[in-house]
């Protein structure tokens, strides 16, 4: 094999980039990481970034933590891999199940667990595929998602997530429903209230259902908060006014707290930030701080019953993954549950999250900003050409990912997101590092916005 010389040309010779602009790689390169420190990671040529994405919001503990470090070898040492087929498992996946629901606001329940987010997603789709057939009722398969949403990328889950890009596979899938993104600021019409939007939502969702038939449709799924839509918190009182429709046609609701899940809110679980109780929880990511692919559905105790009941009536669930509840996952998650709730990652975030939005509503007095928005250690900023009008730059000009760029040239990653450009660090960021990041942040919109203002 003829190896081309520097890291840059290597990475472009032999790997496919995911959710990557490529015209961007040709002019601007890859940035490839050799190790990080704390919340910084640092590249081939020694530059360090301080990573304001935590990755992919996952590295909540940043990218070095010694505990977390020490519970893998560990666990390695004991017993490095395992499966949970066959009536086997390894004690480390009935501790993390005991852990998720003792954390989880359910009184009880039962986990499965997955290698992703995307995964777990689509093993609850198949749940409730498989329980409502169980029950009597198979037609009951269509899924109700929001446009903005996002979901993960396998054929199901993509056809869940609720962004235009899909269709190049040829995606949704048919009985994916996708209803009104729950963002006031873009969505909200002239004149109308948040509340009269809120009502505007609830509506539709009552009427999509009633057209649809409540029975045919089986769950809707929806983050507390959209990470990938471009965090977008929900409108004031959503979940208040669709809880009680999906609840009067009987209709199961999974909160898919891939992002929010584990303190990016500022409480365990998003749906407690916005004060709700779903059916199930969808969790990655944060399980296990980014330092373990997994992926785990959690089933409140009602519907988890029903489902144990109908896998009694078969005698077997058919489905599972070879490294569903991988002891060195489950002993990383057991870790990074105790290290995010018992060794102050949450409290830094609450702590810390009115800082962040200080820091945010001064950036936001800048012309070129449209709205902040989140909550936590979840931020968005969104740049407009015209504040009044809210209307956007035009798409040709990459305001957002010209942003990001700069960013990236000062030594901060954020994310480019529509018109958006996304915060999220480590939950272990200081102040003096939240700093740095709105000096090198509020650089890079200056300079962007002098270009293209
Ligand atoms: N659900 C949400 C809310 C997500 O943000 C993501 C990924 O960003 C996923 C699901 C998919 O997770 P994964 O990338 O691990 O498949």
């Amino acid at each position: 094999m003829n190896q081309p010389q520097s890291w840059e040309a290597r990475a472009k010779e032999y790997s496919l980039y995911g959710f990557t602009d490529m015209p961007s790689v040709h002019q601007r390169g890859t940035v490839v990481v050799t190790h990080g420190e704390g919340p910084y990671i640092i590249d081939t040529n020694g530059r360090r970034y301080l990573d304001a994405n935590s990755g992919l919001w996952n590295m909540v503990a940043g990218f070095d933590h010694r505990g977390l470090i020490e519970a893998a070898k560990a666990q390695y040492d004991r017993f490095p891999g395992y499966h949970s087929f066959f009536g086997r498992m390894s004690d480390q996946t009935v501790m993390l199940s005991e852990k998720l629901i003792e954390v989880s606001p359910f009184d009880t329940g039962r986990v499965f667990y997955t290698n992703s987010g995307s995964e777990a997603n689509d093993t609850m789709v198949k749940i409730l595929w498989f329980l409502h057939a169980a029950e009597g009722k198979p037609q009951r398969r269509k899924i109700l998602t929001r446009w903005n949403g996002y979901h993960g990328v396998t054929a199901v889950s993509a056809s869940m997530t609720g962004k235009p890009y899909n269709s190049v596979f040829g995606l949704p899938l048919p009985g994916f429903i996708h209803l009104t993104c729950p963002h006031y600021w873009r969505f909200g019409e002239t004149g109308e209230t948040e509340e009269q939007f809120v009502q505007r939502l609830a509506k539709e969702l009552d009427e999509t259902i009633q057209r649809e038939g409540a029975d045919t449709i089986a769950g809707l799924f929806a983050e507390p908060v959209m990470g990938a839509g471009g965090v977008i918190p929900p409108a004031k009182g959503y979940f208040q006014a669709i809880m009680p429709i999906l609840k009067k046609h009987d209709i199961p609701m999974i909160s898919d707290e891939v992002i929010c899940g584990f303190g990016r809110t500022g409480n365990t679980w998003g749906c407690e930030t916005y004060d709700y109780v779903p059916d199930a929880i969808i969790s990655s990511k944060n399980l296990t701080a980014g330092f373990f692919p997994m992926g785990a559905v959690i089933l409140s105790g009602p519907l988890s019953e029903r489902v144990q009941n109908a896998i009694e009536a078969i005698e077997e669930f058919p489905h599972g993954f070879t490294a569903s509840g991988h002891p060195v996952g489950c002993a990383i998650a057991l870790k990074a549950i105790d290290v995010v709730m018992n060794e102050g990652l949450a409290d830094n975030v609450r702590h810390l999250a009115p800082r962040f939005e200080a820091g945010l509503q001064r950036l936001a007095q800048k012309p070129n900003i449209g709205e902040y928005r989140g909550i936590g250690f979840m931020w968005a900023l969104e740049a407009v050409k015209d504040k009044p009008t809210k209307t956007p730059f035009d798409s040709s000009l990459s305001v957002s990912e010209r942003i990001a760029n700069t960013c990236t040239d000062l030594g901060l990653i954020c994310r480019p997101l529509g018109q958006s450009v996304v915060l999220c660090p480590p939950f272990i960021l200081t102040e003096g590092q939240m700093d740095e990041m709105f000096e090198k942040l509020e650089k890079a919109l200056d300079t962007v916005f002098a270009e293209v203002a």
